[in-house]
């Protein structure tokens, strides 16, 4: 058998008639750059995370970007973020001319913790209520922002996050590259989605994310107008009208192609969703009764909020209908394995393709060593480095794939096999 960690051709197979309509659309048109199908796009998405406003970009990365820019961070800036993430993350906060200041994950989600958040703004800093300016004294930088990532399909615990944004007057960024229909339910009982909670939320469209284009692709959501609009001028060199620039911005549009291609993937996204949560759910309970859990071989993802999401439920006017997910997405099925590297090897060996998402932290990256991080300063990043592995997930996957790659995770642990 073969279990490959994602297989694109199978779901082309099934939407193949519906797509090559919507490309066909586009050339006939001969309109490849924004146009009505990026604005339908726009809209989709906006409706579909909550938010009043969505502007198309050319990448996920583009989209943390221009988000930075159209806040004007820069120079002299810090934005608090995790180091473990993809590189786009701190990337863009660097390309920007700010200076990411990094806070170590939680263990149980690994997103960034808020009591982390919470410890570098008290105890790092220094807050000027006058000027409402945050002051990071190390670094000499002002805080403006926080940009926390939802990692894998989860929300990051956004209710102390959004404390801490509003008590110190900074603007929030949600890296929603992995979790597009992530829902994060607060404590005072709001579903809010992926994108929605913050002053920007980033989107990516990269054909391996869960809603994937035929290329690059991004979106910028945002429930304020007038930092749509400024995203909207931002992405075409931050000229208004053509030819007379009062900003300077970039080339971050997004092609027609791929957003007609999106707007037939968008229809299928929460059906596909309930495929990665089925998934997941079945993942979990093989994992149970395999006892390799119980023996500490193998940590299947946790659901974090899961009280809170079941107290929800019983409330028959709930939007919530998955309680058991807690909003997760399940854009990647992240387990953390002993021996993992060996492991990894081993499933290679018998048809199984597994991902390591992310197999250094980005304070250890060569190319941020000018920040002068410690090399062991984000002691759970660094174990998550070393020991989570991503399982194939992807919704067309079947049920005998699934058992049979927690098969061989069974038989590769000796006490075990
Ligand atoms: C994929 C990803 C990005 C970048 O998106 P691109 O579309 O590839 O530029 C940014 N952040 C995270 C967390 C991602 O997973």
């Amino acid at each position: 058998m073969k279990v490959p960690l994602l297989d694109l051709k199978t779901q082309y197979q099934g939407i193949k008639d519906e797509i090559k309509e919507a490309v066909e659309e586009v050339f006939e048109s001969q309109q490849f750059i924004l146009g009505p199908k990026v604005e339908a796009l726009e809209e989709s998405v906006a409706d579909y995370c909550g938010c009043k406003y969505a502007v198309g970009v050319s990448s996920g990365t583009d989209a943390l970007l221009i988000a930075l820019m159209a806040a004007d961070i820069g120079a002299g800036h810090g934005v608090i973020t995790t180091p473990y993430t993809f590189f786009a993350t701190s990337g863009s906060i660097i390309r920007a001319g700010a200076r990411p200041l990094f806070v170590d994950i939680d263990p149980a989600t690994f997103n960034v913790d808020p009591v982390g958040i919470r410890k570098l703004i008290e105890v790092e800093c220094s807050f000027d209520p006058a000027t409402e300016q945050l002051v990071h004294r190390q670094t000499a930088t002002v805080i403006r922002a926080i940009m926390p990532v939802h990692l894998y399909g989860q929300c990051a615990d956004m209710d102390p996050i959004l404390k801490l944004a509003k008590k110190y007057h900074l603007l929030l960024f949600e890296d929603g590259a992995q979790a597009i229909g992530a829902e994060y339910l607060s404590e005072n009982n709001h579903t809010m989605r992926a994108g929605s909670m913050g002053k920007f939320g980033c989107f990516s469209f990269f054909p391996t994310k869960n809603l994937g284009g035929c290329g690059d692709g991004g979106m910028v959501t945002t429930h304020d107008r007038d930092s749509a609009e400024k995203l909207r001028v931002l992405r075409v060199h931050g000229s208004k009208p053509k030819y007379y620039h009062q900003l300077v911005g970039g080339n971050f549009r997004l092609d027609a192609l791929q957003a007609a291609v999106l707007l037939v993937k968008l229809k299928y996204l929460d059906g596909w969703t309930a495929k990665r949560r089925a998934h997941a759910s079945y993942y979990n309970s093989l994992f149970q009764q395999s006892g390799l859990v119980e023996k500490g071989f193998i940590t299947p993802p946790r659901a974090v909020w899961e009280d809170r999401f079941s107290k929800r439920i019983s409330n028959p006017k709930s939007a919530v209908q998955n309680p058991q997910f807690n909003g997760h997405i399940y854009n990647q099925y992240v387990i953390r394995a002993q021996a993992r590297d060996e492991l990894r090897a081993y499933l290679v060996e018998q048809g199984i393709g597994t991902e390591i998402y992310y197999p250094i932290s980005l304070h250890q990256q060569e190319c941020f060593a000018q920040l002068g991080c410690s090399k062991a300063g984000f002691p759970e990043s660094e174990k998550a480095a070393l020991t989570t592995l991503a399982l194939p997930v992807y919704p067309e996957l079947k049920p005998a794939q699934l058992a049979y790659v927690v098969e061989k995770i069974n038989s590769f642990y000796p006490d075990n096999g």
